[in-house]
C-alpha cells in the first residue's frame, strides 16, 4: 500500500515570532517527504505584500516546493498577471487559483474593474502564463455563494475545463460529505483529482466563527468532543489528533491517496497524524 501523497498549508505570519514558528513547523515536516508547501494568499494589500515576501524568501533560501495561492479579489488583471510572472521567474510551477473574498463580509463578491470577473477566467488566463499545476477549490459543504450542489459542479467543470488540474477541498469533518460530493462530482464529469484538505483542530473557538464565514459544517458530535477543554491543551491535541487520524483513516479505505493539510502553521498535530498515518501504511505494506 503506497503512502498517501501529502501537502501542508502555510500562511504569511505577521510578526516575527510568526515567522519563527512557521520555519519550525517547516523544519519538523520537511520529514514526510511531502509533494508541495503552499503558500495562501492574504486577503488584501498587506496580507498579499507579505504572501509575496514569503513566498520570494522559501523559493530563493530553501529547497521546498512550493505552490502559490493567487486571488483575483481586489487587483486588475495586469496585477495579476505581473504578479504570477514574479513567481514563475523564481521558478514557481505550482498555483492555487482562487476567487477570494469580497472585502466586506457578508456582502455580494465584487470583481476588481479591470479585473478577472470569476475564477474561471483567472484560471484560463494562469494556464496562458505558463505551464502550471493550478490547483483550485472544491466545496464538498457548499459554498455560501453556492445557488445548488449542481450549479456548484457544473463551475467547478467550468474551472477544470479551463485549465485546473487538481481540486482541494474545503476541510470538512465527516468523510461521508467527501464521498457523497466526489461521486456527485465524478457524474458531472469531473475528471481531476479532488483532494481532501484536512484541518487538524488547534482551536474549536477560533474554527467555530470560520466555519461560520466559509459556510463549513462543524458536526454537533465534534463541538461536543471539545466540550470543557478550553483549559486543557494536552487532551484538546489528543482528541484532535484522534478525530483527524480517524478522518483520515476512513478516507484511506475509500480509496484516498493523497490528503492537503491546513496546518495553520503549527506542526505539532499534523505532525502526529502524518507520523502514525506513516507507519500504518508501512506496516500494511510490510504484512
Ligand atoms: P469559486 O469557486 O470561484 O466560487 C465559489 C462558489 O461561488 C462556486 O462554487 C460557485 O458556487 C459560486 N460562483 C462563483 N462565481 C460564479 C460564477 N461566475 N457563476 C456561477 N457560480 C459562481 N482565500 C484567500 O483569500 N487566500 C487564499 O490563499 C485562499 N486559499 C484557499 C485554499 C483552499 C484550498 C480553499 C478551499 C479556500 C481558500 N481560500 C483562500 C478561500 C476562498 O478564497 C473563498 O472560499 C472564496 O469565497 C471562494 O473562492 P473560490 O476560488 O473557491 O471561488
Amino acid at each position: 500500500m503506497k503512502r498517501p501523497d501529502i501537502s501542508f498549508e502555510l500562511f504569511p505570519p505577521a510578526s516575527a515570532n510568526g515567522l519563527d514558528n512557521l520555519g519550525q513547523a517547516v523544519e519538523r515536516l520537511k520529514g514526510f517527504d511531502p509533494q508541495y508547501y503552499s503558500i495562501t494568499y492574504g486577503a488584501g494589500g498587506s496580507g498579499q505584500q507579505k504572501s509575496n515576501e514569503l513566498i520570494a524568501k522559501l523559493a530563493e533560501d530553501s529547497d521546498l516546493t512550493l505552490a502559490a495561492h493567487i486571488t483575483l479579489a481586489g487587483a486588475s488583471r495586469q496585477e495579476i498577471t505581473d504578479t504570477v510572472k514574479s513567481w514563475k521567474s523564481l521558478g514557481i510551477k505550482r498555483l492555487v487559483a482562487l476567487r477570494g473574498d469580497g472585502a466586506v463580509p457578508g456582502e455580494a463578491f465584487v470583481p476588481h474593474t479591470d479585473g478577472f470577473q470569476d475564477s474561471v477566467e483567472l484560471i484560463a488566463a494562469l494556464r496562458e502564463l505558463g505551464d502550471f499545476d493550478i490547483a483550485v477549490a472544491a466545496y464538498p459543504d457548499p459554498h455560501p455563494d453556492s445557488q445548488s450542489l449542481a450549479a456548484d459542479l457544473e463551475f467547478l467543470k467550468r474551472k477544470q475545463d479551463a485549465g485546473a488540474t487538481t481540486a482541494i477541498t474545503q476541510f470538512f469533518f465527516e468523510a461521508e460529505s467527501y464521498f457523497n460530493f466526489v461521486e456527485a462530482a465524478r457524474k458531472a464529469g469531473i475528471t481531476i483529482p479532488i483532494v481532501p484538505g484536512i484541518l487538524p483542530i488547534n482551536n474549536i473557538s477560533q474554527l467555530k466563527r470560520f466555519a461560520d464565514r466559509c459556510g463549513a459544517t462543524i458536526p454537533e458530535w465534534v463541538i461536543k468532543a471539545f466540550e470543557g477543554l478550553e483549559d486543557n491543551p494536552e487532551t484538546s491535541a489528543a482528541v484532535a489528533v484522534s478525530l483527524c487520524l480517524d478522518l483520515c483513516r476512513v478516507l484511506i479505505e475509500g480509496g484516498v491517496d493523497a490528503f492537503h493539510f491546513y496546518t495553520l502553521n503549527r506542526s505539532p498535530l499534523t505532525e502526529a497524524v502524518c507520523r502514525l498515518l506513516a507507519l500504518q501504511t508501512e506496516q500494511k505494506e510490510a504484512a
